[in-house]
């Protein structure tokens, strides 16, 4: 289905994200033929250029960048480009003068006389410092007061804050002049097919749900491994982590997905109230207690795959006495009636061994009364996972007999690649938010209470890390992360699945 007829104002415009993913992902939805033929941007930003300008720049640099997105970069749809790159045009102004704000809104009453909407998303492809003020602007100038011809959406990127109280107080300012459903907060993760497809394995199929829960499943563990260094990041990075840079938000979103209950429906609040609640049943550790059941790590110099990487504390912008993690290994406990007992490890790092975003789930074992002979004597445990990225896809790890005439098991493993069986549209994974966004679909999207119970459920352990409390492990780039993170796991009788291999 089109989407209703809107005008995007990209603040940003120039920035890295809307060259490299916004412009991408609204030219896939233009070849998709999804967007209105009212559809506008107008891009924000504070360099003094012409429309046309812009439009020239947009030229020379999107195209490229497109093609790192497609299935077949040669062959890029130029009249679905064109027709994208004509409908937008430019504002330049700083994002502090208010003067910028009176030029939205004559541009607003423009596109009204002419196209007959005043439909408006702002999109804030801004560093986090000017949330609360482009939002406090935007009210000010009267341009987030919704009519029966224009609504007028908010879209930000992570981080939502970096603790709780300053997640409490950007939702504040968020919420000073809008309402929390024009407030569309990206978690680019669930963008992603296979997260998306969490719900339809489990809701759409009747042999998973009746086992899933503290009857039938041992643990699980949820891994986001990336092979990247901080890269040209070691600003924001070094004063970030892992901790607040993935798990408040990216894990718990993949945490939530596995373990909430079934949604009345597919509604954005009934959807987004179950995540909250089962992120609001984490258990919240004292500050020992946080300590005890994380290990934090820091990678130092080693090779990837033949790429050789240096200390992170000798990474450009990074301090070199940083006591900064760039790897985190937790163990949490969801205190409701499904997952009492049942302990979710987490575990997400740089500079590791492989890149792989992975939900493995892990059964009890069968009995082995009837194969006592099983070389460990003991039957190995059945185990779903969940590739979520790269290769999308869900494996089954069960028992088969070995061929021959005694009795001798062994695993084997069932592999589904949704590459196998569809053929993926070219994405950049932002496709579907953008378009989510127009048509006012907020399911794939977080509520304030979502991020506020994400920042709760951690903050005893920033709290007990602040000022470089608490021990830091090195572990070689390269490698699967700190061996003190195998002791973690390895405490509760269990140990990590390999990063090497699928599975
Ligand atoms: P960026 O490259 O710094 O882009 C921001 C743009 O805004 C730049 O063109 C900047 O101009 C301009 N700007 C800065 N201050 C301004 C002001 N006072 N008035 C008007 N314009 C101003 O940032 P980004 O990397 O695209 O990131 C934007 C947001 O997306 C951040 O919140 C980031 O965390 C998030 N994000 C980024 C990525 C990514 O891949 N880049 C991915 C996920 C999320 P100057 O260059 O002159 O400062």
């Amino acid at each position: 289905d089109i989407a209703p007829p809107a005008t995007m104002f990209i603040f940003g415009a120039s920035g890295d994200l809307t060259k490299r993913l916004l412009m991408p992902a609204l030219y896939n939805l233009a070849v998709e033929k999804l967007l209105n033929a009212h559809f506008s941007v107008v891009g924000v930003d504070h360099i003094a250029r012409s429309e046309q300008d812009y439009r020239d720049y947009l030229d020379s640099t999107v195209p490229g960048l497109i093609a790192g997105h497609s299935n077949a970069p040669e062959k890029i749809d130029s009249a679905a480009w064109s027709w994208l790159v004509e409908r937008c045009g430019y504002v330049s102004g700083d994002f502090e003068d208010e003067d910028t704000y009176r030029r939205l809104a004559d541009r607003i009453a423009a596109i009204a006389a002419a196209d007959g909407h005043a439909n408006a998303v702002f999109y804030l492809a801004v560093a986090p410092r000017f949330f609360g003020p482009v939002v406090d602007h935007l009210g000010k100038a009267g341009l987030l007061k919704e009519t029966p011809d224009g609504f007028r959406r908010i879209v930000i990127e992570k981080p939502f804050g970096t603790d709780l109280t300053s997640a409490q107080a950007l939702d504040a300012a968020l919420l000073r002049d809008t309402t929390e459903k024009q407030i569309y907060r990206i978690d680019h993760f669930l963008g992603k097919e296979t997260v998306q497809n969490v719900m339809a394995l489990r809701f759409g199929n009747g042999i998973f749900e009746p086992i899933w829960n503290r009857e039938y499943i041992d643990h699980v563990q949820i891994t986001a491994a990336e092979t990247v260094t901080v890269e040209a990041r070691g600003r924001f990075y070094d004063a970030t982590g892992a901790l607040r840079d993935m798990v408040p938000n990216h894990m718990f979103q993949l945490l939530s997905m596995v373990a909430m209950e079934p949604p009345n429906s597919f509604d954005a609040d009934a959807v987004r109230t179950e995540k909250a609640k089962v992120v609001e049943a984490i258990r919240r550790y004292s500050p020992e207690e946080a300590l005890k059941w994380s290990v934090r790590g820091q990678y130092r110099a080693g090779d990837i795959d033949g790429r050789v990487v240096s200390d992170f504390t000798s990474e450009p912008d990074v301090s070199p006495d940083s006591t900064t993690e760039t790897y985190v290994a937790l163990k949490y406990m969801i205190d409701n009636w499904r997952w009492s007992g049942v302990p979710f490890y987490i575990r997400t790092g740089k500079a590791l061994s492989v890149r792989r975003t992975e939900i493995a789930i892990q059964f009890k074992r069968a009995p082995s009364v009837l194969f006592r002979d099983t070389p460990t004597g003991t039957l190995e445990p059945n185990l779903l996972v969940i590739h979520v990225q790269p290769d999308e896809g869900i494996s089954l790890r069960f028992a088969a007999k070995v061929p021959g005439r005694k009795v001798k098991l062994s695993k084997v493993d069932m592999d589904f690649r949704y590459s196998d069986y569809f053929r993926a549209e070219p994405s950049t994974g932002y496709e579907t938010l953008i378009y989510d966004c127009l048509i006012g679909d907020a399911t794939l999207f977080q509520r304030a209470d979502n991020i506020e119970a994400g920042w709760a459920a951690v903050q005893s352990l920033i709290d007990a890390t602040a000022g470089g409390h608490g021990d830091i492990h090195p572990y070689a780039a390269g490698s699967s992360g700190p061996e003190a993170a195998d002791e973690l796991i390895g405490r509760d009788g269990f140990s990590w699945l390999p990063l090497r291999g699928r599975i």
